[in-house]
């Protein structure tokens, strides 16, 4: 039986709406993820589509929406809030508490213009990815299920609509603390504070050692990211999780053939959050989070221009520390499990030489054990220069195949791929999506038959932009 202990509930009411979900006219499960099920204690609800659709709210939770602010593309916007997400409650496991939201079970107060609803294209991106990202370690919110509502929605034409089931340590964001700041409301800033450390950073000391963990966390989560040729596509304040969990899978695209500055979200215009842009732009973000620290911090240091220079401090340490996960990050993904400084440039020139003639990432990684990156490359000899050097570098260190092979999937959710199992769900045909979640839950092991999914997009398969789900 579920265990519901609704600590965000509990909060003042200015920190959410309570809602109920709407009703949705047929729910029939997509996906279920019988592991995270299990882990939550919600194994039962393999049969609730009632539930899972938002039809019946389960004994205990106490749905809500919660209310956030954010900067979108440099911008302000001083409230957004879920506006198509409803947080039912939150779970206590042996490995943590979780928040379980269900996403597209209709409007709430935050809703705007929108409908608050979701289909099956950008539920099924969201699952597949999530999960992905999980099994390559990558902190994220994940997936418990898919849900189709029966009814149909409207974006371009009419869709078959759904509701992806989202388990996340948190699903406070930077543009949570923006909002209240920005209210003048230093009491809720404190009282969202400790609540932040006690969920994340029960360690953390004060208002600025929760500044610290978060920072931390992102250089961390970011580093991992440019490890997988992950552009996330609208790293807005309102998208970047405090937990240090990624968040928001809406126009993220796994980097094909290699450019540093690849972007793919339709409407990132002008390359915001292109690949190379993302450790920028979470300083960028942190920055906003120090600044919403400065009223209470002000108050607690007894003045802003100490409340400035710790938080300045604090956020400076971002891009060494950013480096530092990023050199980790490479250095595995050649075999070495502790960098030295040389090692940096090594992993450069070597994304320098697919950046030539865009070489495929995923495949070059990969192909480094196995010996075949160098068909990914147009310039051999440069190439084999570069391989020579690594040849040396790597020669005496045992465990260089263990940790390339952990460091390097064999296969990521490919974008023309999900495309692929898109379609065919909009046509009622979901075995191409369970084959995507199957494959790609073990993405560092592939069986023969599943080869064809290491493929790079054909020039007609290529998809080359993404959009965001709405
Ligand atoms: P996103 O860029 O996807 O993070 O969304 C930004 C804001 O728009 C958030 O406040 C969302 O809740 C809201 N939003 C996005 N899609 C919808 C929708 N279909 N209905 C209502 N609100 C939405
Ligand atoms: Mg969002």
């Amino acid at each position: 039986m579920t265990q519901f202990d609704n600590s965000y509930a509990r909060l003042p009411d200015r920190f959410f709406s309570s809602i109920k979900p709407e009703q949705a006219p047929n729910p029939e499960i997509i996906l279920f993820n019988n592991y995270l099920a299990d882990d939550l204690g919600v194994a039962d609800w393999a049969t609730r589509a009632d539930i899972l659709a938002g039809n019946t709210v389960p004994d205990g939770a106490e749905p809500l929406a919660q209310v956030y602010a954010a900067h979108q593309f440099g911008g302000w916007v001083p409230r957004l809030g879920d506006g198509r997400a409803i947080l039912l409650g939150e779970v206590v496991t042996d490995h943590g508490r979780f928040d379980i939201q269900l996403k597209g079970a209709g409007r709430t107060p935050y809703s705007r213009n929108g409908d608050g609803r979701n289909w099956v294209g950008p539920v099924l991106r969201e699952y597949i990815v999530s999960e992905f990202m999980h099994a390559m370690n990558v902190p994220t919110t994940r997936a418990l299920a898919a849900t189709a509502t029966g009814a149909r929605v409207q974006r371009e034409r009419a869709f078959p609509g759904a509701v992806i089931t989202r388990v996340a340590s948190s699903h406070i964001r930077v543009g949570t603390f923006q909002y209240f700041t920005a209210q003048r409301d230093t009491e809720a800033v404190k009282l969202l504070i400790d609540h932040v450390r006690d969920r994340h950073f029960p360690n953390a000391t004060g208002t600025i050692g929760v500044y610290e963990a978060i920072i931390a966390a992102q250089a961390k989560l970011i580093a991992k990211w440019m490890g997988l040729g992950f552009v996330h596509g609208v790293m807005n304040t309102d998208n970047m999780a405090v937990s240090g969990e990624t968040i928001d899978y809406g126009p993220c695209a796994f980097i094909d053939g290699y450019a540093a500055n690849a972007v793919y979200s339709s409407i990132d215009r002008n390359g915001r959050y292109a690949f190379d842009q993302q450790s920028n732009i979470a300083g960028w973000n942190l920055a906003q989070l120090g600044s919403s620290f400065v009223p209470l911090l002000s108050q607690e240091l007894g003045g802003q221009e100490a409340a400035v220079e710790v938080l300045t401090q604090s956020l400076n340490a971002f891009p060494a520390l950013f480096q530092a996960e990023w050199a980790k990050v490479f250095a595995a993904k050649l075999g070495i499990s502790v960098p030295q400084d040389d090692d940096l440039d090594l992993a450069q020139e070597l994304l320098d030489l697919m950046g030539a003639t865009r070489a495929d990432f995923t495949n070059v990684f990969a192909g480094l054990s196995s010996g075949a990156a160098r068909d990914e490359f147009i310039d051999r000899d440069a190439f084999d220069t570069w391989h020579a050097k690594w040849m040396a570098r790597i020669q005496d260190l045992p465990d260089a195949k263990a940790v390339m092979r952990k460091a390097n999937p064999r296969v990521i959710p490919r974008t023309h791929r999900l495309e692929q199992a898109i379609q065919a769900a909009v046509e009622g045909d979901f075995a191409p999506a369970q084959r995507l979640v199957k494959v790609l839950s073990t993405p560092m092991d592939l069986a023969e038959d599943d080869i064809d999914l290491t493929r790079p997009p054909e020039a007609h398969e290529v998809v080359p932009h993404t959009f965001c789900g709405t």
